[in-house]
């Protein structure tokens, strides 16, 4: 089993710390470069019965010049391709203006979304559950799972469920 999966979300709520945790290499840090129209590959990760290629989709987020139509319908088509969208948000931080715009964008997507609630070590563990019924009705998500990047939380749940979607 292989497919491609699309990392999504605001800068600094873990998608770095997620792909060097999975993939335990530097190399998700090396390539983030400003925003290009260009789907970066992240991250492969190998395992025994399933491989996953994680990408960057940089378009998806508000544009801030001209360009930013066309490189909207560029990371349209390709999360149209994924076989998942993780779309990261921060557990402390909550949820933004860019986020509702990111989340608008992706109804119109076909590809099953995961809302990821990372920087769950940041709040009390009550809180995770409020969070996600908080969250559900935000998109319509395939399932919302709570995790820590940084300290591993929940991480081999998450690559288990999407294993079941590759
Ligand atoms: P990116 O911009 O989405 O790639 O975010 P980064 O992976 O660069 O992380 C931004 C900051 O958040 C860094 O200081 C990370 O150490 C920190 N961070 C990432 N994940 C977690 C987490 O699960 N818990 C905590 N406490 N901090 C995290
Ligand atoms: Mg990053």
């Amino acid at each position: 089993k292989s497919g491609f999966i699309a990392i999504i979300g605001r800068p600094n709520v873990g998608k770095s710390t997620f792909l060097n945790r999975v993939i335990g290499q530097k190399i998700a840090i090396m390539s983030d470069k400003p925003q290009t129209t260009r789907n970066k590959i992240q991250g492969v990760l190998t395992m025994d019965d399933a491989q996953m290629i994680f990408i960057d989709t940089p378009g998806i987020h508000k544009p801030k010049h001209r360009l930013g139509d066309f490189m909207m319908k560029v990371a349209e088509n390709t999360l149209n391709e994924v076989d998942a969208i993780l779309f990261m948000i921060n557990a402390k931080e909550g949820y933004g203006k860019g986020d509702q715009y990111i989340l608008d964008r992706l109804k119109l997507v076909n590809s099953p979304v995961f809302l990821i609630i990372n920087k769950i070590d940041l709040i009390h563990p009550e809180d995770v559950l409020n969070l996600i019924t908080q969250y559900k009705d935000k998109g319509n998500f395939e399932e919302i799972i709570p995790i820590s990047a940084l300290e591993g939380n929940n991480v081999l749940h998450l690559l288990d469920i999407l294993k079941g979607h590759l």
